[in-house]
């Protein structure tokens, strides 16, 4: 957490230590002194009105139905518990697809082998390591919907890791109701940007197999966090990712329907400047973002829609699928969760 004045015109130096002065009106930034704070008001000003209205969605953002959501929840306080005392205490911490998730996990520099961690850590009965016993009837609008489908306790933490694949999916919802396509087959490609720590945790995209069992899915996962050795590597992911139990046939079984995931090193403009234009201007292709707190959807969508000359198509909202656990260390007091809020073109 920095102050929020910090390179500001004329601010000079901030004063140590961690700034502890909440702006009185939004709550939202925290500066180091009271000059400082007088000093960014004509800065502030403008953005503090919409900054009280996001800090009033802090409530909601936070209802999820998971019994470990309440641990969780703690963490916002930032004392009681981190997430490593989290994983810790469900025998999870620096254990197969989990080891990344908190901070003292490996970096993706020092990573070789991006497809080795394949493991849950979780008896059967709390992941989902096998076929869905039935299809999806209705289209899942929600964490409760998911974990009834998969028949699920709610004191099963996989909600942590399957919101990236979750969030495919809710995406992919999103844009087939636009475009009144309902019934979807065959073959669908997928161009997935900047991809950081899910790196570390491709087989949970094994999960699109159950979510999307009439499709052939290729991902395109492309980012300068690949890396450089990666670049251009395919990854057949055709299992889900497994129990802790030997026994089970999820180990075993072979099985069809793979998804397919390139990975490609670099930024996508630089990789793609051809056809960018085509998908996105000429062919109307949707392109769906996520953003971890509401300012930065806010702040990136005036952006696009700056370039493009359009609103946005989309508006930001909530994503269902956000990680149900808040982002520890973030740069301001607004409610931050991983893929927390949606919005697209
Ligand atoms: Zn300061
Ligand atoms: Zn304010
Ligand atoms: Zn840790
Ligand atoms: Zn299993």
């Amino acid at each position: 957490m920095e102050c929020a004045a910090k390179g500001s015109a004329g601010a000079g130096p901030c004063a140590p230590g961690r700034p502890s002065r909440r702006c009185g009106l939004c709550g939202a930034v925290a500066y180091c002194s009271p000059s400082h704070q007088m000093l960014h008001w004509n800065d502030h000003r403008d953005e503090c009105a919409r900054l009280q209205e996001q800090m009033r969605m802090a409530d909601t953002l936070n209802d999820f139905p998971f019994t470990f959501s309440e641990e969780a929840s703690l963490l916002r306080s930032g004392e009681q518990m981190t997430r490593c005392s989290l994983f810790m205490s469900k025998g999870l911490h620096q254990r197969g697809l989990w080891t990344s998730e908190c901070s003292c996990g490996p970096t993706l520099a020092s990573i070789g082998g991006l497809g080795i961690m394949n493991d849950w850590n979780l008896p059967s009965s709390l992941c989902p390591c096998t076929d869905p016993k039935n299809p999806i009837s209705t289209p899942l609008s929600s964490w409760k919907d998911y974990y009834k489908w998969r028949s699920l306790p709610f004191h099963s933490p996989v909600a942590l890791l399957l919101h990236w694949p979750l969030t495919i999916y809710h995406c992919l919802q999103l844009s087939f109701a636009r475009n009144s396509s309902s019934e979807v087959s065959g073959k669908l490609h997928i161009h997935y940007l900047g991809p950081e720590k899910e790196l570390l945790q491709l087989a949970v995209f094994g999960e699109l197999r159950a979510l999307f069992p009439g499709l052939q899915l290729y991902i395109e996962i492309v980012g300068p966090a690949v890396p450089q050795c990666r670049d251009g590597e395919t990854i057949c992911i055709s299992n889900y990712a497994h129990c802790s139990e030997e026994s089970c046939h999820c180990r075993s079984s072979e099985r069809t329907n793979a998804v397919m995931l390139r990975l490609r090193k670099g930024y996508y403009h630089d990789r793609y400047t051809d056809i960018v234009k085509e998908l996105i201007k000429e062919m109307g292709v949707p392109a769906i973002f996520t953003d971890f707190c509401e300012e930065a959807a806010f702040l990136a969508s005036r952006c696009i829609s700056s370039v493009t000359g359009r609103p946005l198509s989309l508006p930001i909202q909530i994503n269902p699928f956000r990680q149900p656990m808040a982002v520890e260390d973030s740069a301001l007091y607004l409610p931050c969760y991983s893929n927390c809020f949606i919005f697209g073109m």
